[in-house]
């Protein structure tokens, strides 16, 4: 690296600083999340809808959807969608099951935050992340729209124009279920080690997107995971499912840091770095196509049914 001085140190430190804010929100570069939605799209079985299984191109193209809407030049979408990318696990370790609903946690974390004198703000929705609600208020979306598909296909109506609001759904929902399967969007530890580190963990603020960005794009391709991929399985509970899967995830955030410890994320990598990539990435898509084949599964079953067996429901 040459020496800087002046004004270009400013800038460059400016740089550094905005791209930290980058790192944290984005999950996995553009490729890890093209990558993730593509192999599950080439996986959907025949069962499911045939303009689905067709979709690829656009399912993959969406991957990456909510991280074009980072732009300060659309400040309202930035605002209120960055804390859906990520969960900071270790933050709600207290608070087990995590409620279904936004709002119930949203209050839990309001009442915590209250009785908290050190740091209290940690417990700002906002600051902790929203990550499974997000992703559970998608799959609603995506199940609705497949209960829209059946009934006009029943009524020999046009389905075009729901077909195309699916292959919306469910390629945005690919984006925060791929963030979910990298774990340093399921910890505090999620760009450089923070508290106690005996063992030395980088306390730099590159490892983030070295791993997800840089790495992938240099070193993974599709044909590396595709085959980890199996079909898909219906999920019984996908709130409960998917909170497993987040906690699976942030169970392997010590890898991430032992593997660029040992400079495994450089250059070429090391195989442990490979190996440890292409599987998270698979996952991500396994459970991609789960929640998939599980929406459309389930919207075969008649809401009012669903509804009855809902608790706590209430509506104004
Ligand atoms: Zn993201």
């Amino acid at each position: 690296m040459k020496p800087v001085t002046g004004s270009k140190l400013i800038s460059s430190a400016l740089i550094a600083l905005f791209c930290l804010q980058c790192a944290y929100v984005f999950g996995w570069g553009n490729e890890g999340h093209e990558y993730v939605n593509r192999v599950a799209a080439e996986k959907i079985p025949v069962e499911m809808p045939r303009f689905l299984r067709r979709a690829v191109a656009e399912l993959t193209y969406l991957g990456p959807e909510p991280d074009r809407w980072r732009s300060p030049s659309e400040y309202a979408l930035k605002n209120a969608q960055e804390p859906d990318h990520y969960i900071d696990l270790e933050r709600v370790a207290w608070l087990d099951p995590l409620p279904p609903g936004r709002y119930e946690f949203y209050r839990k974390l309001y009442e915590k935050r209250a009785t908290t004198t050190d740091h209290a703000d940690d417990y700002l929705p906002e600051r902790v992340g929203l990550q499974p609600y997000i992703t559970m208020e998608i799959f609603g979306r995506l199940k609705a729209a497949f209960r829209e598909y059946r009934h006009r296909r029943e009524a020999h109506q046009p389905t075009g124009p729901v077909e195309h609001a699916i292959v919306f759904y469910a390629g945005w929902l690919g984006h925060y279920v791929a963030d979910g399967s990298q774990p340093l969007h399921t910890t505090i530890q999620y760009n450089g080690w923070v508290g106690p580190n005996p063992k030395s963990y980088t306390t730099e603020h590159g490892i983030h997107a070295l791993f997800e960005s840089t790495y992938v794009a240099q070193n993974i391709s599709t044909k590396d995971f595709a085959n980890l991929v199996h079909p898909p399985e219906h999920l019984d509970d996908p709130f409960a499912d998917y909170i497993a899967y987040l906690k699976e995830s942030n169970r392997l955030v010590e890898n991430v840091y032992a593997i660029e410890k040992a400079g495994g994320f450089t250059g070429k990598g090391s195989p442990e770095a490979f190996d440890f990539t292409t599987h998270r990435l698979a996952a991500g898509s396994q459970m991609l196509l789960n929640l998939w084949y599980t929406a459309w599964l389930d919207s075969a079953v008649p809401p009012e049914t669903a509804a009855g067996t809902a608790k706590n429901s209430s509506s104004k």
